[in-house]
Protein backbone atom coordinates (compact mmCIF):
# COMPACT_ATOMS: atom_id res chain seq x y z
CA UNK A 1 0.00 0.00 0.00
CA UNK A 2 2.61 2.52 0.72
CA UNK A 3 4.81 2.04 -1.95
CA UNK A 4 1.72 2.19 -4.18
CA UNK A 5 0.73 5.25 -2.28
CA UNK A 6 4.50 6.80 -3.00
CA UNK A 7 4.27 5.64 -6.63
CA UNK A 8 1.24 8.07 -7.15
CA UNK A 9 2.77 10.72 -5.05
CA UNK A 10 5.70 10.67 -7.39
CA UNK A 11 3.96 10.27 -10.40
CA UNK A 12 1.54 13.44 -9.46
CA UNK A 13 4.20 15.76 -8.29
CA UNK A 14 5.81 15.28 -11.53
CA UNK A 15 2.73 15.91 -13.35
CA UNK A 16 1.84 18.78 -11.44
CA UNK A 17 5.58 20.09 -12.02
CA UNK A 18 4.73 20.09 -15.63
CA UNK A 19 1.18 21.75 -15.12
CA UNK A 20 2.13 24.14 -12.98
CA UNK A 21 5.86 24.82 -12.77
CA UNK A 22 7.38 25.27 -9.76
CA UNK A 23 4.46 27.25 -8.05
CA UNK A 24 3.14 23.69 -8.61
CA UNK A 25 5.08 22.44 -5.03
CA UNK A 26 2.94 24.61 -2.88
CA UNK A 27 0.05 22.15 -3.43
CA UNK A 28 -0.43 19.82 -0.38
CA UNK A 29 0.42 15.93 -0.82
CA UNK A 30 -2.93 14.57 -0.39
CA UNK A 31 -4.31 16.88 -2.97
CA UNK A 32 -1.67 15.57 -4.96
CA UNK A 33 -2.87 12.21 -4.68
CA UNK A 34 -5.93 12.91 -5.03
CA UNK A 35 -5.41 14.57 -8.07
CA UNK A 36 -4.11 11.22 -9.54
CA UNK A 37 -6.75 8.77 -8.21
CA UNK A 38 -8.63 11.22 -10.47
CA UNK A 39 -6.72 11.42 -13.60
CA UNK A 40 -6.48 7.64 -13.11
CA UNK A 41 -10.89 7.31 -12.73
CA UNK A 42 -10.83 9.50 -15.71
CA UNK A 43 -9.15 7.37 -18.17
CA UNK A 44 -10.45 4.50 -16.98
CA UNK A 45 -13.99 5.81 -17.40
CA UNK A 46 -13.18 6.70 -21.16
CA UNK A 47 -11.79 3.33 -21.52
CA UNK A 48 -15.03 1.74 -20.21
CA UNK A 49 -16.89 4.22 -22.40
CA UNK A 50 -14.85 3.66 -25.21
CA UNK A 51 -15.70 -0.15 -25.15
CA UNK A 52 -19.32 0.01 -24.72
CA UNK A 53 -20.41 -0.33 -28.33
CA UNK A 54 -18.31 -3.28 -29.31
CA UNK A 55 -19.30 -4.85 -25.51
CA UNK A 56 -23.23 -4.51 -26.51
CA UNK A 57 -22.66 -5.68 -30.16
CA UNK A 58 -21.59 -8.99 -28.67
CA UNK A 59 -24.16 -9.57 -26.18
CA UNK A 60 -26.57 -9.08 -28.96
CA UNK A 61 -25.21 -11.23 -31.06
CA UNK A 62 -24.75 -14.00 -28.55
CA UNK A 63 -28.02 -13.69 -26.54
CA UNK A 64 -30.06 -12.47 -29.66
CA UNK A 65 -31.88 -16.07 -30.33
CA UNK A 66 -32.54 -16.42 -26.81
CA UNK A 67 -34.22 -13.22 -26.72
CA UNK A 68 -36.11 -13.73 -30.01
CA UNK A 69 -36.90 -16.97 -29.21
CA UNK A 70 -38.25 -15.77 -25.75
CA UNK A 71 -40.46 -13.05 -26.86
CA UNK A 72 -42.31 -14.82 -29.99
CA UNK A 73 -42.82 -17.90 -27.37
CA UNK A 74 -43.49 -15.34 -24.09
CA UNK A 75 -46.33 -16.80 -21.95
CA UNK A 76 -46.37 -14.03 -19.16
CA UNK A 77 -46.16 -10.66 -19.11
CA UNK A 78 -42.21 -10.70 -17.72
CA UNK A 79 -40.64 -11.66 -21.11
CA UNK A 80 -41.73 -8.74 -23.16
CA UNK A 81 -41.06 -6.25 -19.60
CA UNK A 82 -37.63 -8.13 -19.53
CA UNK A 83 -37.10 -7.44 -23.09
CA UNK A 84 -38.06 -3.62 -22.83
CA UNK A 85 -35.66 -2.92 -20.07
CA UNK A 86 -32.62 -4.72 -21.61
CA UNK A 87 -33.57 -2.38 -25.07
CA UNK A 88 -33.83 1.00 -22.67
CA UNK A 89 -30.49 0.48 -20.94
CA UNK A 90 -28.37 -0.75 -23.72
CA UNK A 91 -29.80 2.04 -25.93
CA UNK A 92 -29.23 4.51 -23.00
CA UNK A 93 -25.90 3.06 -22.42
CA UNK A 94 -24.80 3.84 -26.02
CA UNK A 95 -26.18 7.26 -26.01
CA UNK A 96 -24.40 8.12 -22.62
CA UNK A 97 -21.19 6.44 -24.18
CA UNK A 98 -20.76 8.79 -26.75
CA UNK A 99 -21.94 12.36 -24.22
CA UNK A 100 -20.22 11.17 -20.57
CA UNK A 101 -17.94 13.68 -20.82
CA UNK A 102 -20.65 16.66 -20.41
CA UNK A 103 -20.88 14.97 -17.11
CA UNK A 104 -19.47 15.44 -13.42
CA UNK A 105 -17.30 12.35 -13.11
CA UNK A 106 -19.38 10.72 -10.19
CA UNK A 107 -22.62 11.28 -12.11
CA UNK A 108 -21.27 9.54 -15.42
CA UNK A 109 -19.91 6.44 -13.18
CA UNK A 110 -23.34 6.86 -11.51
CA UNK A 111 -25.27 6.49 -14.45
CA UNK A 112 -23.42 3.91 -16.32
CA UNK A 113 -23.64 1.77 -13.46
CA UNK A 114 -27.67 2.32 -13.05
CA UNK A 115 -27.82 1.40 -16.65
CA UNK A 116 -26.06 -1.97 -16.44
CA UNK A 117 -28.75 -2.96 -13.41
CA UNK A 118 -31.27 -2.00 -15.43
CA UNK A 119 -30.20 -4.30 -17.97
CA UNK A 120 -28.95 -6.85 -15.47
CA UNK A 121 -32.75 -6.28 -13.97
CA UNK A 122 -34.43 -7.42 -17.85
CA UNK A 123 -32.18 -10.45 -18.17
CA UNK A 124 -33.58 -11.03 -14.58
CA UNK A 125 -36.96 -11.08 -15.29
CA UNK A 126 -36.15 -12.71 -18.93
CA UNK A 127 -34.84 -15.73 -17.04
CA UNK A 128 -37.34 -16.20 -14.72
CA UNK A 129 -40.59 -15.68 -16.26
CA UNK A 130 -38.82 -17.89 -19.47
CA UNK A 131 -41.17 -19.82 -21.95
CA UNK A 132 -41.31 -23.38 -21.69
CA UNK A 133 -38.54 -25.73 -21.61
CA UNK A 134 -39.61 -26.53 -25.34
CA UNK A 135 -39.03 -23.54 -26.88
CA UNK A 136 -35.52 -22.56 -24.94
CA UNK A 137 -34.00 -24.98 -22.75
CA UNK A 138 -33.48 -23.91 -19.11
CA UNK A 139 -30.05 -24.28 -18.95
CA UNK A 140 -30.02 -21.71 -22.02
CA UNK A 141 -31.46 -19.09 -19.30
CA UNK A 142 -30.08 -20.04 -15.86
CA UNK A 143 -26.18 -20.32 -16.95
CA UNK A 144 -26.10 -19.55 -20.73
CA UNK A 145 -27.34 -15.61 -19.68
CA UNK A 146 -24.72 -15.12 -17.13
CA UNK A 147 -21.78 -16.56 -18.82
CA UNK A 148 -22.59 -14.82 -21.92
CA UNK A 149 -23.17 -11.09 -20.03
CA UNK A 150 -20.37 -12.22 -17.78
CA UNK A 151 -17.38 -12.99 -20.80
CA UNK A 152 -18.23 -9.75 -22.90
CA UNK A 153 -18.51 -7.41 -19.28
CA UNK A 154 -14.87 -9.42 -18.91
CA UNK A 155 -13.24 -8.56 -22.17
CA UNK A 156 -14.82 -5.04 -22.61
CA UNK A 157 -16.29 -3.68 -19.32
CA UNK A 158 -14.29 -4.47 -16.27
CA UNK A 159 -12.35 -0.88 -16.64
CA UNK A 160 -15.14 0.45 -13.95
CA UNK A 161 -15.35 -0.86 -10.91
CA UNK A 162 -19.31 -2.32 -10.06
CA UNK A 163 -19.86 -2.60 -13.75
CA UNK A 164 -19.84 -6.56 -14.09
CA UNK A 165 -21.54 -6.67 -10.56
CA UNK A 166 -24.70 -4.18 -11.95
CA UNK A 167 -25.40 -6.44 -14.99
CA UNK A 168 -24.88 -9.76 -12.55
CA UNK A 169 -26.27 -9.25 -9.50
CA UNK A 170 -29.98 -9.20 -10.69
CA UNK A 171 -29.99 -12.52 -12.12
CA UNK A 172 -27.83 -13.70 -9.23
CA UNK A 173 -30.81 -12.30 -6.56
CA UNK A 174 -33.66 -13.67 -8.49
CA UNK A 175 -31.89 -17.07 -8.58
CA UNK A 176 -31.18 -17.14 -5.06
CA UNK A 177 -34.91 -16.51 -4.31
CA UNK A 178 -35.82 -18.93 -6.87
CA UNK A 179 -34.10 -21.40 -4.92
CA UNK A 180 -35.01 -20.58 -1.36
CA UNK A 181 -38.72 -20.42 -2.70
CA UNK A 182 -40.28 -23.64 -3.00
CA UNK A 183 -42.13 -25.24 -6.37
CA UNK A 184 -39.77 -23.06 -8.66
CA UNK A 185 -39.63 -23.89 -12.57
CA UNK A 186 -35.45 -24.31 -12.52
CA UNK A 187 -33.91 -27.05 -11.29
CA UNK A 188 -31.41 -27.00 -8.23
CA UNK A 189 -28.40 -28.18 -9.14
CA UNK A 190 -29.31 -25.26 -12.26
CA UNK A 191 -29.66 -22.73 -10.14
CA UNK A 192 -26.59 -23.75 -8.09
CA UNK A 193 -24.66 -23.96 -10.99
CA UNK A 194 -25.54 -20.25 -12.44
CA UNK A 195 -24.98 -19.02 -8.82
CA UNK A 196 -21.30 -20.36 -8.78
CA UNK A 197 -20.83 -19.15 -12.77
CA UNK A 198 -22.33 -15.49 -11.38
CA UNK A 199 -19.55 -15.63 -8.53
CA UNK A 200 -16.92 -16.64 -10.15
CA UNK A 201 -17.51 -13.75 -12.94
CA UNK A 202 -17.65 -11.44 -10.49
CA UNK A 203 -14.22 -12.74 -8.90
CA UNK A 204 -12.37 -12.40 -12.20
CA UNK A 205 -14.16 -8.80 -13.13
CA UNK A 206 -12.88 -7.62 -9.72
CA UNK A 207 -9.36 -8.62 -10.10
CA UNK A 208 -9.26 -7.76 -13.56
CA UNK A 209 -10.30 -3.75 -12.83
CA UNK A 210 -7.36 -4.20 -9.94
CA UNK A 211 -4.66 -5.13 -12.64
CA UNK A 212 -6.03 -2.38 -15.52
CA UNK A 213 -5.20 0.05 -12.11
CA UNK A 214 -2.10 -1.52 -12.00
CA UNK A 215 -1.16 -1.02 -15.69
CA UNK A 216 -2.29 2.21 -15.58
CA UNK A 217 0.28 3.17 -12.59
CA UNK A 218 2.87 1.27 -14.21
CA UNK A 219 2.51 2.63 -17.17
CA UNK A 220 2.23 6.52 -15.79
CA UNK A 221 5.45 5.50 -13.47
CA UNK A 222 6.92 4.81 -16.88
CA UNK A 223 6.27 8.26 -18.41
CA UNK A 224 7.43 9.91 -15.43
CA UNK A 225 10.74 8.11 -15.40
CA UNK A 226 11.30 8.60 -19.31
CA UNK A 227 10.44 12.42 -18.23
CA UNK A 228 12.84 12.53 -15.48
CA UNK A 229 15.76 10.66 -17.13
CA UNK A 230 15.14 13.36 -20.24
CA UNK A 231 15.28 15.88 -17.69
CA UNK A 232 18.75 14.32 -16.50
CA UNK A 233 19.81 14.58 -19.86
CA UNK A 234 19.38 17.90 -20.56
CA UNK A 235 20.84 18.70 -17.62
CA UNK A 236 24.12 16.64 -17.94
CA UNK A 237 24.27 18.10 -21.66
CA UNK A 238 23.71 21.73 -20.29
CA UNK A 239 26.65 21.09 -18.30
CA UNK A 240 28.86 19.32 -20.59
CA UNK A 241 28.02 22.48 -22.66
CA UNK A 242 29.62 24.93 -19.78
CA UNK A 243 32.41 22.60 -19.22
CA UNK A 244 33.27 22.69 -22.66
CA UNK A 245 33.09 26.38 -22.85
CA UNK A 246 34.66 27.27 -19.94
CA UNK A 247 37.60 25.02 -20.67
CA UNK A 248 38.09 26.73 -24.13
CA UNK A 249 38.40 30.48 -22.25
CA UNK A 250 41.03 28.50 -19.93
CA UNK A 251 42.84 27.50 -23.23
CA UNK A 252 42.25 30.87 -24.96
CA UNK A 253 43.46 32.92 -22.12
CA UNK A 254 46.80 30.27 -21.59
CA UNK A 255 47.41 30.74 -25.63
CA UNK A 256 47.18 34.94 -25.04
CA UNK A 257 49.08 34.93 -21.70
CA UNK A 258 51.78 32.44 -23.17
CA UNK A 259 52.22 34.44 -26.25
CA UNK A 260 52.43 37.79 -23.95
CA UNK A 261 55.46 36.45 -22.09
CA UNK A 262 57.40 34.94 -24.88
CA UNK A 263 58.41 38.61 -25.74
CA UNK A 264 59.76 39.93 -23.02
CA UNK A 265 61.43 36.65 -22.46
CA UNK A 266 63.55 36.80 -25.56
CA UNK A 267 64.73 39.86 -24.77
CA UNK A 268 65.71 38.05 -21.32
CA UNK A 269 67.46 35.33 -23.01
CA UNK A 270 69.49 37.75 -25.54
CA UNK A 271 70.53 40.16 -23.57
CA UNK A 272 71.65 37.80 -20.64
CA UNK A 273 73.22 35.50 -23.61
CA UNK A 274 75.44 38.59 -24.56
CA UNK A 275 76.05 39.34 -21.09
CA UNK A 276 77.34 35.69 -20.54
CA UNK A 277 79.47 35.76 -23.35
CA UNK A 278 80.65 39.67 -22.40
CA UNK A 279 80.54 40.94 -26.09
CA UNK A 280 80.80 44.60 -25.33
CA UNK A 281 83.48 44.60 -22.74
CA UNK A 282 84.83 42.13 -19.31
CA UNK A 283 82.43 42.54 -16.37
CA UNK A 284 84.99 43.46 -13.33
CA UNK A 285 83.13 41.09 -11.17
CA UNK A 286 83.34 37.75 -12.12
CA UNK A 287 80.57 36.31 -10.58
CA UNK A 288 78.21 38.51 -12.36
CA UNK A 289 78.86 35.98 -15.51
CA UNK A 290 77.55 32.88 -13.73
CA UNK A 291 74.65 35.33 -13.10
CA UNK A 292 74.02 35.84 -16.85
CA UNK A 293 74.64 32.48 -17.36
CA UNK A 294 71.92 30.94 -14.66
CA UNK A 295 69.30 33.80 -16.25
CA UNK A 296 70.12 32.54 -19.76
CA UNK A 297 69.44 28.80 -18.38
CA UNK A 298 66.15 29.95 -16.17
CA UNK A 299 64.82 31.58 -19.05
CA UNK A 300 65.35 28.99 -21.10
CA UNK A 301 63.59 26.54 -19.08
CA UNK A 302 60.89 28.94 -18.77
CA UNK A 303 60.45 29.13 -22.39
CA UNK A 304 60.24 25.63 -23.05
CA UNK A 305 57.09 25.27 -20.70
CA UNK A 306 55.62 28.59 -22.14
CA UNK A 307 56.19 26.65 -25.28
CA UNK A 308 54.38 23.59 -24.05
CA UNK A 309 51.77 25.68 -22.53
CA UNK A 310 51.14 27.00 -25.53
CA UNK A 311 50.92 23.95 -27.63
CA UNK A 312 48.74 22.17 -25.17
CA UNK A 313 46.33 25.47 -24.80
CA UNK A 314 45.89 25.44 -28.81
CA UNK A 315 45.78 21.91 -28.90
CA UNK A 316 42.20 21.85 -26.72
CA UNK A 317 40.88 25.24 -28.00
CA UNK A 318 41.34 23.58 -31.37
CA UNK A 319 43.37 26.00 -32.92
CA UNK A 320 46.55 23.80 -33.41
CA UNK A 321 47.02 23.38 -37.23
CA UNK A 322 48.69 20.67 -38.45
CA UNK A 323 51.05 21.52 -41.70
CA UNK A 324 50.48 17.85 -42.97
CA UNK A 325 53.51 16.89 -45.67
CA UNK A 326 54.24 13.30 -46.86
CA UNK A 327 56.63 11.93 -44.40
CA UNK A 328 58.74 9.16 -43.35
CA UNK A 329 58.09 8.17 -40.10
CA UNK A 330 61.13 5.80 -39.63
CA UNK A 331 63.46 8.93 -40.47
CA UNK A 332 62.04 10.72 -38.02
CA UNK A 333 61.39 8.79 -34.94
CA UNK A 334 65.84 7.96 -36.26
CA UNK A 335 66.34 11.87 -36.04
CA UNK A 336 64.89 12.31 -32.36
CA UNK A 337 66.48 9.16 -31.65
CA UNK A 338 70.23 10.76 -32.65
CA UNK A 339 69.61 13.67 -31.31
CA UNK A 340 68.71 12.01 -27.87
CA UNK A 341 71.45 9.68 -27.81
CA UNK A 342 74.42 11.62 -26.19
CA UNK A 343 71.84 12.47 -23.40
CA UNK A 344 71.07 8.58 -23.27
CA UNK A 345 74.81 7.43 -22.95
CA UNK A 346 75.93 9.98 -20.62
CA UNK A 347 73.43 8.52 -17.93
CA UNK A 348 74.44 4.53 -18.73
CA UNK A 349 71.36 3.72 -20.90
CA UNK A 350 71.67 1.88 -23.75
CA UNK A 351 69.24 2.58 -26.77
CA UNK A 352 68.13 0.47 -29.47
CA UNK A 353 65.99 1.23 -32.53
CA UNK A 354 64.39 -0.95 -34.45
CA UNK A 355 62.67 0.31 -37.61
CA UNK A 356 61.01 -1.51 -40.69
CA UNK A 357 62.84 -0.38 -44.08
CA UNK A 358 59.94 -0.79 -46.57
CA UNK A 359 57.39 1.51 -44.29
CA UNK A 360 55.31 3.87 -46.75
CA UNK A 361 55.38 7.29 -46.35
CA UNK A 362 52.78 8.89 -44.43
CA UNK A 363 50.44 12.05 -44.23
CA UNK A 364 51.31 14.09 -41.33
CA UNK A 365 53.02 17.14 -39.57
CA UNK A 366 56.74 16.41 -39.19
CA UNK A 367 57.29 18.86 -36.38
CA UNK A 368 54.20 17.38 -34.54
CA UNK A 369 55.88 13.75 -35.19
CA UNK A 370 59.03 14.88 -33.59
CA UNK A 371 57.77 16.64 -30.64
CA UNK A 372 55.73 12.98 -29.45
CA UNK A 373 58.99 11.00 -30.18
CA UNK A 374 61.20 13.66 -28.30
CA UNK A 375 58.53 13.98 -25.48
CA UNK A 376 58.46 10.10 -25.41
CA UNK A 377 62.08 9.49 -25.40
CA UNK A 378 62.92 12.16 -22.86
CA UNK A 379 60.69 10.77 -20.44
CA UNK A 380 62.26 7.36 -21.27
CA UNK A 381 65.70 8.24 -20.62
CA UNK A 382 64.51 11.00 -17.53
CA UNK A 383 63.25 7.62 -15.72
CA UNK A 384 65.14 4.93 -16.75
CA UNK A 385 68.11 4.36 -14.20
CA UNK A 386 72.15 4.24 -15.48
CA UNK A 387 72.36 0.83 -16.28
CA UNK A 388 68.58 0.27 -18.14
CA UNK A 389 67.52 0.00 -21.73
CA UNK A 390 65.30 2.18 -24.37
CA UNK A 391 64.00 0.27 -27.38
CA UNK A 392 62.50 2.00 -29.98
CA UNK A 393 60.03 0.37 -32.39
CA UNK A 394 58.74 1.65 -35.67
CA UNK A 395 56.76 -0.32 -38.26
CA UNK A 396 53.19 -1.33 -39.70
CA UNK A 397 50.09 -2.55 -37.95
CA UNK A 398 48.58 -5.50 -39.67
CA UNK A 399 45.01 -3.16 -39.97
CA UNK A 400 47.27 -1.31 -42.14
CA UNK A 401 48.87 2.10 -40.45
CA UNK A 402 51.97 2.31 -38.78
CA UNK A 403 53.03 2.70 -34.64
CA UNK A 404 56.21 4.31 -33.12
CA UNK A 405 56.65 2.46 -29.38
CA UNK A 406 59.04 3.93 -26.94
CA UNK A 407 59.81 1.01 -24.16
CA UNK A 408 62.20 1.35 -21.36
CA UNK A 409 63.24 -1.06 -18.37
CA UNK A 410 62.89 2.18 -15.64
CA UNK A 411 60.50 2.08 -12.62
CA UNK A 412 56.78 1.89 -14.32
CA UNK A 413 54.10 3.81 -13.29
CA UNK A 414 51.77 2.17 -10.23
CA UNK A 415 48.40 2.07 -12.65
CA UNK A 416 46.39 4.35 -9.99
CA UNK A 417 48.72 6.78 -11.34
CA UNK A 418 47.93 6.21 -15.45
CA UNK A 419 44.92 8.12 -15.42
CA UNK A 420 46.49 11.78 -13.39
CA UNK A 421 49.70 11.25 -15.82
CA UNK A 422 47.79 11.65 -18.62
CA UNK A 423 45.94 15.22 -16.90
CA UNK A 424 47.40 18.66 -17.68
CA UNK A 425 49.77 18.86 -15.15
CA UNK A 426 49.67 15.65 -13.62
CA UNK A 427 52.59 13.90 -12.88
CA UNK A 428 53.43 10.86 -11.14
CA UNK A 429 54.77 10.03 -7.26
CA UNK A 430 58.01 8.90 -8.22
CA UNK A 431 59.04 12.04 -10.24
CA UNK A 432 57.74 14.34 -7.42
CA UNK A 433 59.92 12.05 -5.11
CA UNK A 434 62.65 12.46 -7.10
CA UNK A 435 62.42 15.75 -7.87
CA UNK A 436 62.95 15.26 -11.85
CA UNK A 437 62.17 18.67 -13.58
CA UNK A 438 59.08 18.57 -15.45
CA UNK A 439 55.82 20.35 -15.98
CA UNK A 440 53.01 17.10 -16.55
CA UNK A 441 52.56 18.68 -20.26
CA UNK A 442 54.50 16.46 -21.85
CA UNK A 443 51.91 13.44 -22.15
CA UNK A 444 48.94 14.90 -22.66
CA UNK A 445 50.56 17.13 -25.55
CA UNK A 446 51.66 13.60 -27.02
CA UNK A 447 47.68 12.43 -26.37
CA UNK A 448 46.65 15.52 -27.96
CA UNK A 449 48.68 15.68 -30.69
CA UNK A 450 48.21 11.92 -31.81
CA UNK A 451 44.45 12.36 -31.47
CA UNK A 452 45.01 15.20 -33.72
CA UNK A 453 46.39 13.17 -36.38
CA UNK A 454 43.11 10.50 -35.84
CA UNK A 455 45.33 8.01 -34.27
CA UNK A 456 46.02 5.98 -31.32
CA UNK A 457 47.75 6.34 -27.71
CA UNK A 458 48.43 3.56 -25.23
CA UNK A 459 50.62 2.92 -22.14
CA UNK A 460 51.58 0.35 -20.87
CA UNK A 461 53.27 -0.38 -17.73
CA UNK A 462 54.01 -2.39 -14.80
CA UNK A 463 56.04 -0.77 -11.10
CA UNK A 464 59.15 -2.05 -11.32
CA UNK A 465 59.35 -3.33 -14.49
CA UNK A 466 59.13 -0.69 -16.97
CA UNK A 467 56.85 1.65 -19.07
CA UNK A 468 55.95 1.07 -22.99
CA UNK A 469 53.69 3.72 -24.45
CA UNK A 470 52.59 3.24 -27.87
CA UNK A 471 51.05 5.45 -30.58
CA UNK A 472 49.24 4.17 -33.93
CA UNK A 473 48.87 6.33 -36.93
CA UNK A 474 45.69 5.46 -38.90
CA UNK A 475 46.06 3.45 -42.71
CA UNK A 476 44.11 6.53 -44.20
CA UNK A 477 47.08 8.57 -43.58
CA UNK A 478 49.74 5.84 -45.30
CA UNK A 479 50.41 7.25 -48.91
CA UNK A 480 51.06 3.97 -50.50
CA UNK A 481 49.99 1.06 -49.28
CA UNK A 482 53.08 -1.66 -49.18
CA UNK A 483 52.33 -5.55 -48.53
CA UNK A 484 53.49 -5.46 -44.84
CA UNK A 485 56.36 -7.71 -43.61
CA UNK A 486 56.81 -8.10 -40.12
CA UNK A 487 60.85 -7.30 -40.83
CA UNK A 488 62.30 -4.97 -38.38
CA UNK A 489 66.37 -3.34 -38.43
CA UNK A 490 67.71 -3.40 -35.64
CA UNK A 491 70.28 -1.19 -34.44
CA UNK A 492 71.75 0.34 -31.63
CA UNK A 493 71.60 4.06 -31.48
CA UNK A 494 75.22 5.95 -32.00
CA UNK A 495 76.01 9.56 -32.41
P1 LIG B 1 56.83 15.60 -17.35
O1 LIG B 1 57.26 16.79 -18.11
O2 LIG B 1 56.61 15.86 -15.92
O3 LIG B 1 57.68 14.41 -17.63
P2 LIG B 1 54.85 14.09 -18.71
O4 LIG B 1 53.43 14.43 -19.03
O5 LIG B 1 55.72 13.78 -19.85
O6 LIG B 1 55.38 15.31 -17.88
O7 LIG B 1 54.87 12.89 -17.70
C1 LIG B 1 54.00 12.92 -16.61
C2 LIG B 1 54.43 11.91 -15.57
O8 LIG B 1 54.34 10.60 -16.11
C3 LIG B 1 55.84 12.05 -15.12
O9 LIG B 1 55.94 13.02 -14.10
C4 LIG B 1 56.16 10.64 -14.63
O10 LIG B 1 55.69 10.51 -13.30
C5 LIG B 1 55.31 9.76 -15.51
N1 LIG B 1 56.09 9.14 -16.61
C6 LIG B 1 56.06 9.49 -17.91
N2 LIG B 1 56.88 8.69 -18.63
C7 LIG B 1 57.41 7.80 -17.77
C8 LIG B 1 58.33 6.71 -17.91
N3 LIG B 1 58.86 6.38 -19.08
N4 LIG B 1 58.65 6.02 -16.79
C9 LIG B 1 58.12 6.35 -15.59
N5 LIG B 1 57.27 7.37 -15.40
C10 LIG B 1 56.92 8.09 -16.46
Amino acid sequence: MIPEFNRLIARARHATRLAFGAGGAALSVSGLANWTARSFDDELLMTFARARPKAILLQLIILLPVLCSSVLGATSFGVPMGAFLIGVGLAASLVLADHWPKLRHRTAVNSFLGLEALHGFGWALLSQNSPLPHIVPDMAFAVFIPVALGGSALVFSSAIKGAMAAQLLPILTANAISLAMDGHRLPNDTLCLSIVVIGFFLYLGGRITESTRDHLTIRAEKDALIADLEQAKAHSDEARRRAEELNLAKSRFLATMSHELRTPLNAILGFSEVMEAELLGRHRVKAYRAYARDIHESGQMLLGLIDEVLDLSRIEAGRYELVEEPCQLADSVSECAHLLHMRAHSRGIVMMIMVDPDLPPILADERALRQITLNLLSNAIKFTPAGGDISIRVGGVPKGGQFIQVTDTGPGIPAHEIPIILESFGRGSLAVKRAEQGSGLGLPIVRGLVAMHGGEFSIQSREGEGTSVTITLPKERVLTPAPLRPRLNRTQVAA
